[in-house]
């Protein structure tokens, strides 16, 4: 009885749909569609933060669920195989961190969850390279030019630790690519040859 118990509440569920077997089901994801921005850095998504990735992220970020983190890893990482496949260099994966007292609060970083799926789907090293300095408020509160304001310096990295890389930069959603654009700098000032994002959504 306990055991049955036991087995309903640890087996897996789609976050998206509620159907059994997967934390992130095949239709779910199939329903995505990947797209990329150019911006100050390129950024590439799975899909719209909408519906099921939606749901799964939110999953991911505010209901504890750290298992999702290795389905929806799983698609980023597709992500990198394809852009690999096309002829681009990646060198190593670099979460965008949360601050650390955010991360604190909510016992896990779901971004550096997402990079770890990402290095063991793809088999490229993760480095945390980058570390939060400012937090701000969160995104969700604030108008898009606050936003942009909100991230502007957040990130630092050790100088010369990404030198001469090429990095993947991983996060659950890009907003308004402003974070990602501020990660991106601290990383070339780190000495990154090259930087790129991969989020599991676009939230515009
Ligand atoms: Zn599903």
């Amino acid at each position: 009885m306990i055991e049955a118990l036991r087995d309903a509440i640890l087996a897996p569920r789609c976050a998206g749909c509620g159907d059994p077997g997967k934390w992130y089901c095949v239709s779910c994801r199939d329903q995505a569609e990947a797209r990329s921005v150019r911006g100050p850095v390129a950024i590439r998504a799975v899909g719209e933060h909408e519906g099921s990735l939606r749901r799964a992220i939110h999953r991911l970020k505010y209901g504890g669920d750290r298992a999702l983190a290795a389905d929806l890893g799983a698609l980023v990482a597709e992500e990198l195989a394809r852009d690999i496949a096309r002829g681009a260099t990646i060198d190593v994966v670099v979460p965008v961190p949360l601050h650390r007292s955010r991360a604190l609060a909510r016992g896990y970083d779901q971004a550096a969850l997402l990079a770890e799926a990402v290095g063991r789907e793809t088999r490229l090293p993760v480095r945390r390279a980058l570390r939060r300095i400012r937090q701000g408020r969160p995104q969700v509160e604030l108008d898009r030019s606050a936003r942009a304001a909100n991230v502007r310096r957040a990130f630092v990295a050790e100088a010369g630790s990404l030198r001469k890389l090429s990095v993947a930069l991983v996060d659950d959603v890009a907003t308004t690519g402003a974070t990602l654009a501020d990660a991106a700098a601290a990383a070339r000032a780190a000495g990154a040859r090259s930087v790129g994002a991969y989020v599991v959504a676009f939230d515009e």
